[in-house]
């Protein structure tokens, strides 16, 4: 067995669903929506897999996918991408990461990764043989300090972002990227910028994508994810832009990876892809209502909520909320005695500080949200 997977547990998403699914628990834990996503985007899969081709798509995606992410990107960031040699279609955003990583690590480069980190990023950078570095975010701003970023140096070649930041919900401004841009820059870092939450982003607050920035363009690999943008996170549909030479390593680790995507959903998706402006402003407001709605209620039952700017994901920070415990021990206890499942954001931490804080997600329907807020507020009783 290889040992860097040997060693590793199953994931703290899948290990909380199964527990939320067993004690019947309200599951707040993994991102997913508890709604079916959008039904014209659904119906154009449903099209397309009943009018075909049903075989193997073109293994960069499908030309109208590829084009229509350059149209999509011109349209909401003023980015000019070529489809041709800028685009590459992945099964969901876990792969693309997975071939940037296997693509453009070598054995013994150094890789910065900021913690808190999905939980992906890590065990691939070891099989890609790199020599992994962290910066620590603290919490409840999780800032890109200088002093943070100071870990970037001469010897780092790859760094990883994720931005806008799951967990912390953070939505990062200009200046801070800029602060991470400059570094970059100035040891000739290349970046893998996972973008995922990109739309989902509150209060008029506006993304910026790395690659934007100057002296970016060339040094970044932007990744988006179709399961965030249409509440269809089962359908595994992501991709990578980014300058030629990159996107072209990166399709080399891909086509031994996935190959290809199913076509119906990369046609659906390059139909959602296009829809009017209206689309985006309402996932972003019914989210903004969810946001609200849960941080009201536990509010009202004596939790300290910190901000969510973006994301599916609000934390509760329990030592403010009068819970002594930690945050793995809080989750595992709130499942099992509760009835309610979430994230404990240590999770995402590789090393110290191991925190006190545990991530909802608020990507539900009103009753599963209330149903949240009661348990939760059951559980604070339990525990304090
Ligand atoms: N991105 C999701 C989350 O943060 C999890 C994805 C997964 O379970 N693989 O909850």
């Amino acid at each position: 067995m290889n040992p860097i997977f040997g060693a590793l547990k199953t994931t703290v998403f899948t290990e909380m669903s199964a527990l939320a699914l067993q004690h019947r628990a309200v599951n707040l834990g993994q991102g997913f929506p508890d709604s079916e996503g959008p039904q014209d985007v659904r119906e154009a899969a449903a099209r397309a897999i009943f009018d075909g081709p049903n075989q193997y798509p073109p293994m960069q995606g499908l030309p109208a996918l590829r084009q229509t992410i350059a149209v999509h990107y011109a349209r909401f960031h003023g980015l000019e991408l070529d489809w041709r040699t800028e685009t590459l279609v992945t099964a969901g955003a876990t792969e693309a990461i997975s071939a940037a990583i296997l693509a453009l690590v070598a054995p013994g480069d150094e890789v910065v990764m900021l913690q808190p980190l999905y939980d992906s990023y890590l065990p691939m950078v070891r099989l890609a043989g790199g020599a992994p570095r962290f910066i620590t975010l603290k919490p409840p701003h999780w800032d890109l300090s200088d002093e943070a970023l100071s870990v970037i140096g001469p010897q780092t070649r790859l760094v990883i972002l994720n931005s806008p930041l799951n967990p912390g919900a953070v939505v990062y401004s200009r200046e801070q990227l800029a602060r991470l841009a400059a570094l970059c820059i100035q040891h000739d870092v290349t970046v893998i910028s996972d973008e995922v939450w990109e739309h989902v982003v509150f209060g008029g607050l506006v993304h910026t994508p790395l690659i934007a920035m100057p002296g970016m363009r060339e040094r970044t690999v932007k990744i988006g994810s179709a399961g965030k943008i249409f509440s269809l996170t089962g359908w595994k549909v992501g991709w990578t832009c980014a300058a030629p030479h990159l996107t072209a390593a990166i399709a080399k680790a891909h086509q031994f990876l996935t190959f290809t995507v199913a076509p119906g959903t990369q046609a659906a998706v390059a139909y959602g892809l296009g829809k009017d402006d209206a689309y985006f402003e309402d996932m972003r407001a019914g989210y903004a209502r969810s946001r609200d709605r849960l941080a009201a209620g536990l509010k009202a039952e004596g939790f300290a909520v910190l901000p969510s700017q973006g994301t599916y994901f609000l934390n509760i920070d329990l030592p403010a909320s009068g819970i002594a415990l930690d945050d793995r021990t809080f989750c595992l206890r709130a499942v099992q005695e509760a009835g309610v499942a979430a994230i404990p954001v240590s999770a995402f931490y590789e090393q110290a500080p191991v925190t006190a804080i545990a991530r909802l997600c608020f990507a539900k329907k009103d009753e599963t949200l209330d149903a949240g807020i009661e348990r939760l507020a059951r559980a604070r009783r339990l525990f304090s």
